[in-house]
């Protein structure tokens, strides 16, 4: 069977930054299960991948806008310390989420300045090109249910 929409696969991959830095990886573990064509998983991963079978593997690497978005300089923020209340330590590298007029927003702080807070609500793989080492394991129909929900059930999706 053939990776397309409306079909549910099952990889194990290995994704590296530019330097080739493994950033995450299913291997040991469990594969990744996810409906085709539901933006389950980044659109540049899943576009290399239609049209693949079991046991191809696949090597691709996805540019930033096919993957987490470029970087927007305009998501860096810098706020003062008494937006924190009730956070006791601020420290470099914390995340936390914020109620934004937006929504809630995944805020990082970058860096501290006496009283002001730097914070990015990039995605921290945002403006970075993403490769992929993908094996296929397997390929299903999905069914009517996981059509409908637009997830997988069962193994490796939601159990509900
Ligand atoms: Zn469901």
């Amino acid at each position: 069977m053939t990776i397309a929409a409306n079909k549910v696969a099952s990889i194990q991959y290995t994704v590296m930054d530019e330097e080739g830095q493994i950033i995450d990886s299913s291997e040991g573990g469990e594969p990744l299960v996810f409906l085709v064509g539901a933006q389950n998983v980044i659109q540049g991963l899943e576009e290399v991948l239609i049209g693949k079978n079991v046991g191809d593997k696949v090597k691709a690497t996805v540019e930033p806008a096919k993957a987490y978005g470029e970087y927007n300089p305009e998501g860096v923020q810098e706020v003062p310390m008494d937006a924190f209340e009730g956070v006791d330590d601020i420290e470099t590298g914390m995340a936390f989420t914020a109620e934004t007029e937006q929504g809630p927003m995944n805020l990082i702080v970058t860096a501290i300045e006496g009283d002001m807070v730097t914070v990015d609500g990039n995605h921290p793989l945002a403006g970075k090109a993403l490769t992929f080492d993908v094996t296929v394991e397997a390929v299903r129909d999905a069914t009517d249910e996981e059509m409908a929900h637009g997830h997988v059930h069962g193994e490796g999706g939601h159990q509900h």
